[in-house]
């Protein structure tokens, strides 16, 4: 991951292939000890894992990918749990016939590069679990 660009709030940062995205911005945004961000992002990827959220069983469904595809668009936003960085990312995903996955984004592996724009907020945004959904919903 490379940081093209800043102006101290907006981030132009570069993804390679072969990084794992979701971990790579993680690790940038403990460095820089951001507690809320949003971000957006287009690129290729060659291994995504999206996942569906079933609301009555309160459990993913994933569904693993291993093909290029283009990132169509990810976005996502950046909180805390429990102190630590916790990234939220929806994409959709296209495929050589024009199809699109999209869901719940749980890995993405590019394949040529991931461009992303992250537009750091002051302050911090928090989550924490929820009962009655079961997911970590943002306070
Ligand atoms: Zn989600």
């Amino acid at each position: 991951m490379k940081l093209l660009l800043t102006d101290g709030a907006v981030h132009i940062l570069r993804f390679d292939k072969g990084e794992d995205v979701l971990v790579a911005l993680k690790e940038f945004c403990i460095g820089k000890k951001i507690g809320a961000a949003s971000f957006q992002a287009l690129g290729a990827a060659k291994e995504i894992v999206l996942a569906y959220y079933d609301l009555k069983k309160k459990a993913y469904i994933d569904k693993n990918l291993a093909k290029d595809v283009e990132i169509a668009s990810l976005i996502g936003n950046i909180a805390r749990k429990d102190s630590e960085v916790a990234i939220h990312a929806h994409g959709s995903f296209s495929d050589e016939t024009f199809a699109t996955y999209s869901g719940h984004v749980k890995k993405l592996i590019v394949s040529a590069t991931c461009e992303v724009t992250l537009t750091v907020l002051h302050g911090r945004l928090e989550r924490k679990f929820d009962n009655e959904t079961g997911l970590n919903l943002l306070l």
